[in-house]
């Protein structure tokens, strides 16, 4: 099959219908900026399935994503849209770049959940953008900016909900959103332990805890067993229903 795009995570895949992509999730690890480059064993299935359940649950509450259906174990059909050339980060505890760049501790909690957004420009390294900068450069409207920090601080609601259930401290995570053909503002991209940060609340050890990308990022071992733990956890609580 033909690919429409490949991404460092993902393929994307033309079908039948012009308004849905397949998204195949590659078992590929990239760091710091593609710097880092490795393979986690079987991490596709699993960032497949744990993103498929969450787009599940947050549309459950009235979320809209782009998600229709998991064809496979590593296969998403997905709603095609025009992704805003934004990451939004939504921050509850201190961690990685923040306290690079500001001096906070990590681990530090916040007082508030911090929306930022980033360019998503690989050859800029995702620089950091203001409200004026995201004006300037037109990459949102004012009213879509808005939404976007509303909606950010709502889906941040849903998963630490759905997280805390799992036993699991949701620190800080990355989304996309696009534009469908309709003109819908719809969650978009992936939610996994690759575009989270993930702290395990039964291990106390600030590098046994850590669950996600940052085992790969910094060398800590254990990353396929990681990846596995938070699939387990999060689909045992989708098929229960008690979140
Ligand atoms: P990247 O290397 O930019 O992180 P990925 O491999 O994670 O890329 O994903 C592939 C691309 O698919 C990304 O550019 C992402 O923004 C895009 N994408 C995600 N969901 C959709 C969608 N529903 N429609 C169109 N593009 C999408
Ligand atoms: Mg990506």
């Amino acid at each position: 099959m033909e690919k429409l795009y490949e991404g460092k995570a993902k393929i994307l895949y033309p079908t039948d219908d012009p308004e849905v992509l397949l998204t195949h999730f590659k078992d590929d690890a990239t760091a710091f900026n593609a710097q880092k480059r490795g393979t986690i064993q079987g991490k596709g299935e699993i960032n497949c399935k744990i993103s498929t359940a969450l787009f599940q649950w947050l549309e459950s509450q009235d979320i809209a994503t782009h998600f229709l259906e998991q064809p496979s174990p590593d296969q998403m059909l997905v709603r095609r849209v025009k992704i805003l050339p934004l990451e939004v980060v939504i921050r509850n505890i201190a961690a990685g770049s923040l306290c690079r760049q500001t001096g906070l501790k990590e681990g530090q909690i916040l007082s508030f959940p911090l929306v930022e957004f980033y360019l998503k420009n690989d050859e800029l390294g995702d620089p950091l953008l203001t409200r004026d900068r995201i004006l300037i450069l037109e990459l949102a409207t004012p009213e879509q900016l808005e939404k976007l920090q509303n909606l950010a601080l709502t889906i941040n609601q849903y998963l630490q909900q759905f997280f805390e259930s799992c036993q699991i401290t949701l620190v800080d995570f990355k989304l996309e959103f696009g534009i469908d053909s309709q003109g819908r503002l719809l969650l978009a991209d992936e939610i996994s332990p690759d575009t989270c940060r993930l702290w395990d609340q039964t291990e106390t050890d600030p590098q046994a805890r850590v669950l996600d990308k940052d085992r790969f990022r910094r060398d800590l071992g254990q990353v396929e067993a990681a990846y596995q733990q938070v699939q387990q956890r999060v689909l045992a609580k989708l098929s229960q229903g008690k979140i």
